[in-house]
């Protein structure tokens, strides 16, 4: 936009209008509210949008039998679209419903402030409290768990549409021999193999990002718990010499609830309490760990970073878990502090410090199923947590972890063409008694950081003892309809 157009006189006048509009009862928009009915026979609609609750990898299994014809699909695409477009604007104009009360009531306070008895103002300030939370949540939806939840309705349709052609092709490469010239096809030499030359120069890097975070306070407590470490570093040393890894790695265990893992340049590995809760069995973790060493064997992050420097990476971070952490706007991270007394690392990095973009994750998922595999893990765990998170954690539990990981069908189908291109090995590692143990160990961790967190006074939730905040409903697992209905048959 240039300067001119932003004149004074040009922004009333948009204001204006835009408040006119706001009070015409206008077809068009009344029209655009309408939840968008199923376009298809129920009999037809039904059978499709169920196999879209499915996980993905019983979409690959069943895919090539499913009988769903192009124009069905071409149907139910336009369908999620508008869906997403009509729960989206529910949750945003909630938002602003929200806004708009907290705004009045805080107008209300402040012409007030001197007349009021204290019962009255403690009660206004719980009200605005509330609403701040409400706002948070309400944005959360909208921003994040809804997009994330059609996304992942849309990679499993891709799924059943393009997957049978794809699994022909795939069979065709196995059989002349043609997928040993695939990228990385040399599996056999993992750890000889000359991936990306350099990886022992991004160690002066990582050092830097480790002692940036820790130095802004961005580092969430590390997890002492002696067991625990020696299990999960056990495992990934294991996954580790089993790589392409070039750089010692150097494993930290955080102690927050959120769900993800992380690996900065170098060979800097970050596994967070949350994750340890939500991985099944050992070759979920396994998974998850090689996708994160594939990143620091790639290079994913000393390519994309180019541009930037650590400290101005980090220091950006700092700043935006700043502002989370007081409230200063109410964002994803803000319903993550208010939920979980923290803001999500995951949300707060930069994805190019990371390695993230959707050319790397294909890479890292092509290259953490071969280090999985290598290791002697079933390498169709990596497949199965990002079920576990799309399907039964939910999609706000799992923010950060969407936001590092995203999903979309190449992904998927690149993990598993990876899975099928893999000599045949016996004995793959699913579970162990050592993983069970250290669930054990974690519960008790887990327990005593929750009892913490619960008396901890925070910055977001200055009024103590208000009735406690109002939530919007939404259970971790429920198909994401649940929470903005759409007409149905
Ligand atoms: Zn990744």
């Amino acid at each position: 936009m240039s300067l001119h157009r932003d004149s004074p006189a040009r922004w009333f006048l948009a204001i204006l209008l835009a408040e006119l509009l706001a009070f015409l009862p206008l077809a068009a928009a009344a029209q655009a509210r309408k939840p968008p009915a199923p376009p298809q026979p129920r009999e037809v609609f039904e059978p499709l949008a169920a196999q879209l609750q499915r996980p993905y990898l019983d979409l690959f299994e069943d895919a090539p039998k499913l009988e769903f014809n192009a124009a069905q699909i071409a149907q139910m695409r336009k369908y999620l679209d508008e869906a997403r477009e009509f729960c989206v604007r529910e949750f945003r104009s909630r938002l602003s419903n929200y806004q708009k009360q907290r705004q009045q009531l805080q107008a209300d306070l402040k012409r007030r402030t001197a007349s009021l008895e204290d019962p009255e103002r403690r009660d206004m300030h719980c009200k605005i409290q509330n609403l701040r939370i409400l706002e948070s949540q309400a944005q959360m939806l909208a921003e994040h768990a809804i997009p994330v939840a059609y996304e992942n309705k849309k990679a499993k349709l891709e799924l059943i549409e393009k997957w049978p052609q794809e699994l022909k092709q795939i069979q065709q490469e196995i059989a002349s021999g043609a997928y040993h010239q695939r990228r990385f096809g040399d599996v056999k030499d993992i750890g000889i193999r000359e991936l990306v030359p350099g990886q022992e120069r991004d160690i002066k890097d990582g050092q830097e990002a480790v002692r940036q975070m820790k130095m802004t306070g961005l580092l969430p407590p590390e997890l002492d718990n002696p067991e625990i470490k020696k299990y999960v570093n056990n495992l990934a040393q294991k996954v580790a010499k089993h790589s392409d890894l070039r750089v010692p790695l150097n494993l930290t265990l955080l102690n927050s609830k959120e769900i993800n893992a992380f690996a900065l340049p170098g060979g800097f590995l970050f596994i967070q309490r949350g994750l340890l809760e939500a991985v099944e069995d050992e070759a979920q973790l396994a998974g998850v760990i090689a996708h994160e060493i594939a990143h620091v064997t790639g290079r994913h992050g000393y390519k994309l970073m180019k541009r930037a420097t650590i400290a101005s990476i980090i220091y950006q971070a700092a700043q935006v878990a700043a502002v989370i952490l007081t409230g200063g706007a109410a964002t994803l991270g803000t319903y993550y502090a208010l939920q979980y007394g923290f803001y999500g690392l995951g949300l707060v990095l930069s994805l190019d410090l990371l390695g993230v973009s959707r050319e790397f994750e294909l890479e890292a998922d092509q290259l953490g199923v071969q280090y999985t595999w290598n290791a002697g893990y079933d390498p169709s765990g990596f497949i199965r947590f990002f079920d576990r998170m799309a399907t039964r954690e939910g999609y706000v539990n799992g923010a950060s972890w969407f936001r590092t990981h995203p999903p979309f069908y190449a992904r998927m189908v690149q993990t598993k063409r990876e899975m099928m291109f893999l000599p045949p090995k016996t004995g793959l590692i699913r579970d162990s008694e050592e993983f069970r143990r250290m669930k054990q160990e974690l519960a008790k961790v887990t327990a005593q950081a929750e009892e913490e967190e619960k008396n901890k006074p925070s910055l977001l939730t200055p009024v103590q003892g208000c009735p406690a905040p109002e939530k919007i409903e939404y259970k971790p697992g429920e198909p994401i309809e649940k929470i903005c209905p759409l007409p149905s048959y």
